[in-house]
């Protein structure tokens, strides 16, 4: 019944628009909830400490709560930075530690291993990409071009360090080539050190990570990353996004909180679109982020960094905890369901017995329902509507026997890219009864210009039902 972000609903209303014929997708009751994460097991204890001293004491019973994320802004930057620092040296520490038996073990020239454990530098701009490894999550996007990437990592005044982490799936061969690529990558000359492929991503890794790094970065192919949940976990440990508009930051991205690669795909060759994301990647990395990261006062850090950061707990964080996932979840499902399933089952399930009855008597008489007549005004009846004047149309329906079981409405489809486009639906009233004879009326102007169709359905109306698409037959006439 629902996706897990916003576009993913839309998405999904596409995807199984087919089951529910005689309905666009836009009709669908297909909806969404956003996923979001769970602050006490993602947010770092350094972090939980600072919130504790400035938020609202009862912040964990309304951890969704915009205004109290808000006092994240009175926090002195100094305090942001060094916790920021804090679980750098953490994230840094963590992996020397967990890394470096097995890398000596498995990697052969130690003096290597030890020297590439060396060049993890805390004062660099850390980047970190993990997640599963499939494909469509493009983790090569930022090796399209090695030697724009060799200038990024190895500039001496302003570095810049990625780490990667993640599994892919035991049968996704593809997805391990691409794990495969990026070792490869990390163990040339000019990336030692700066380019680090930690292998076995677990929650524990994941944890150090997305509160150790400055940027989340993820790169998938739009539109299919349903939410994605890592980014979440890195906004409430003041790492900053840089992510294409997709899932959960399609919705989740604000403007001086953290960067975004457009949703306008230019491209239908996915390889031409690759290249030009990743070259948009390698832009703003040089114009925007880097230098933004460097701005550097005397006390050592970029005030406006800063501001990045607190814009991206105070105005997104919020939104994305589980407290506001499971309030939708009861608002939009649970609780209706709950009601719904009330209602049906009291009285020995009296009212799911009369809704079972009443459909199999329309779909036994569905086949002899028909329209008898139509009168239309002249305007309606050719091919042209004028703006704004009104026009009356009428249409008479034999209902086979049943009491008020149907309803017609005006639909208005659009033509886009040579694609029918959805524009309205307009229901129409009954205006008379006669004996099996339904008379339905529409009295209305248009306020839309150009060239449109107009159709005509008829279907089973029954406000037991919760949803159009719950019993799904459709007429159509013209
Ligand atoms: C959060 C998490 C994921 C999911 O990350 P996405 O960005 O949604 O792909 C996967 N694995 C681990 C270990 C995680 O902690």
């Amino acid at each position: 019944m629902n996706g897990v972000s916003w576009l993913h609903g839309e998405v999904s209303k596409k995807m199984f628009g087919g089951i529910w014929k005689g309905y666009f997708p836009e009709e669908s009751h297909v909806g969404y909830v956003t996923n979001g994460v769970h602050y006490p097991t993602w947010c770092a204890r350094e972090w939980r400490r600072v919130h504790n001293k400035f938020f609202d004491a009862n912040f964990l019973n309304d951890e969704s709560n915009e205004r109290i994320w808000e006092k994240i802004y009175d926090v002195p930057d100094e305090i942001v930075w060094k916790t920021r620092m804090l679980l750098k040296t953490k994230l840094i520490d963590y992996i020397r530690e967990r890394f470096r038996e097995n890398w000596l073990k498995n990697q052969g020239d130690p003096s290597r291993v030890v020297s590439l454990l060396d060049k993890i530098n805390p004062n660099a701009l850390l980047i970190g990409f993990a997640r599963r490894f499939a494909t469509y999550k493009r983790a090569h996007l930022l090796f399209s071009d090695l030697e724009r990437l060799s200038k990024i990592v190895n500039n001496p005044d302003y570095p810049v360090q990625f780490i990667f982490a993640g599994k892919a799936h035991p049968a996704d061969g593809a997805g391990q080539g691409l794990i495969k690529r990026i070792y490869e990558i990390s163990q040339q000359p000019e990336f030692i050190g700066k380019i680090l492929f930690l292998e076995n991503y677990d929650m524990h890794l994941a944890r150090r990570l997305v509160s150790g790094v400055d940027i989340w970065m993820n790169t998938p192919t739009r539109p299919l990353e349903a939410s994605g949940t890592s980014g979440e976990k890195a906004l409430m440990n003041g790492v900053v996004n840089l992510s294409v508009l997709d899932g959960w930051w399609y919705e989740g991205y604000r403007e001086g909180a953290g960067w975004a690669l457009t949703d306008k795909r230019t491209y239908q060759n996915q390889e031409h679109q690759d290249q030009l994301d990743a070259t948009t990647i390698y832009g703003m990395l040089e114009q925007e982020i880097i230098p933004l990261y460097y701005a550097r006062n005397r006390k050592g850090y970029s005030e406006n960094w800063i501001r990045t950061v607190k814009n991206s707990i105070a105005r997104i964080a919020p939104h994305y905890t589980m407290k506001r996932q499971l309030d939708d979840y009861f608002e939009r499902f649970y609780c209706p369901q709950a009601a719904r399933f009330k209602a049906l089952s009291a009285n020995g399930a009296k009212q799911a017995k009369e809704i079972a009855e009443w459909k199999e008597l329309v779909a036994e008489r569905w086949d002899g329902i028909r329209l008898v007549s139509s009168e239309r005004d002249d305007v309606a009846n050719g091919s042209q509507v004028i703006n704004g004047e009104e026009f009356c149309i009428r249409h008479t329906i034999d209902e086979q026997g049943l009491d008020d079981a149907i309803g017609v409405d005006m639909v208005l489809v659009g033509t886009r890219d040579g694609q029918d486009q959805f524009l309205r639906s307009i229901p129409m009233n009954v205006v008379k009864r006669e004996g099996n004879l339904y008379t339905f009326e529409l009295k209305t102007s248009l306020d839309l210009a150009g060239t449109f169709k107009v159709a005509y359905r008829m279907y089973p109306k029954n406000p037991l039902l919760p949803h159009r698409q719950d019993f799904s037959y459709v007429k159509w006439f013209n």
